[in-house]
């Protein structure tokens, strides 16, 4: 694949980790599609990166709908004739104890962060699978390993993704794709940060010191994962290095599941 142009697609990519994922594929000469729910940070990225004079261009879909992420799939493949990467990366959190969370909004994170990339995954199969080359890769979380209280939807779902992630690997094993999940632990984004000043109020810790007495005494290397270390291992799921790795949840957390 290397003689190729590759294209890519990334959910999510307005921000935080997916927005890493597609400037390092871009810096590697990659094609990206950045799609986001979000227009205006979705049109200041692909601003960003074009006006460096990359092979950027910005889709906006929102991935609760299947006709968008079609949509979105058909737009690029009908562009470049091919879809090598796809990324389902999206996702939102919650805190909220089971009883008091309205079935409604378990189903709405269920229907962003797990039935959004099976959608997008039954879309790009069959271009893959005649390319005989492509690379599915999920954000899935630590979540998706272990329990977390208050996380019922965004814990079923990242379960659920690591489930679907192991199924479409084999089922597209023989065809040149290779499909895994990432587990990141706690990375520095603004979907982080947010719970942190959450759990400034709720628990009455100044803000400054969230990170030293709630979240190092979990971590054992007592920091926050960088963006750019997960963009990394995408990367590497992506490269023609890592066409063994399928079917798998890779976990990169810090030592955080290793306890
Ligand atoms: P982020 O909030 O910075 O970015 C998430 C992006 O998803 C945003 O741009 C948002 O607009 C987009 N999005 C939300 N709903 C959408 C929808 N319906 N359609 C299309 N786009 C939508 O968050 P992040 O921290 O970069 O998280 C990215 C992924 O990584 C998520 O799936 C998250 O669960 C996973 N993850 C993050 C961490 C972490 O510590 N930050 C840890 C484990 C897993």
């Amino acid at each position: 694949m290397t003689h190729l142009k590759e294209v890519v697609f990334v959910t999510g990519a307005a921000s935080g980790i997916g927005k890493q994922i597609g400037e390092t594929f871009l810096k590697e000469g990659k094609t990206v599609a950045f799609s986001d729910i979000n227009k205006e940070k979705l049109d200041e990225v692909v601003a960003e990166y074009t006006k460096q004079g990359y092979d950027a261009f910005g889709i906006l879909c929102d991935v609760t709908s299947e006709e968008a992420i079609n949509t979105a799939i058909d737009t690029v493949i009908e562009k470049y004739g091919r879809i090598d990467i796809l990324v389902n990366n999206a996702g939102l959190q919650h805190v909220s104890m089971i009883e008091d969370f309205p079935a409604d909004k378990f189903e709405f994170m269920v229907k962003v962060m797990l039935i959004a990339p099976f959608i997008a995954i039954k879309r790009v199969f069959p271009t893959m699978k005649k390319q005989k080359h492509g690379r599915v890769i999920n954000m899935a979380s630590i979540n998706g390993v272990i329990g977390f209280a208050g996380k019922s939807a965004y814990n079923s779902s990242k379960h659920g993704l690591i489930g679907l992630t192991k199924v479409a690997a084999l089922e597209a094993a023989d065809s040149g794709i290779t499909v895994n999940a990432i587990c990141p632990g706690y990375v520095d984004t603004p979907l982080v940060r947010g719970q942190f000043e959450d759990l400034s109020k709720t628990r009455n810790i100044p803000l400054e010191n969230v990170l030293e007495e709630v979240l190092y005494p979990l971590v054992p290397q007592k920091r926050l994962i960088d963006v750019q270390e997960i963009a990394d291992y995408v990367s590497f799921l992506a490269s023609d290095k890592a066409k063994g790795v399928t079917g798998q949840a890779c976990i990169l957390d810090g030592g955080y599941t290793a306890q």
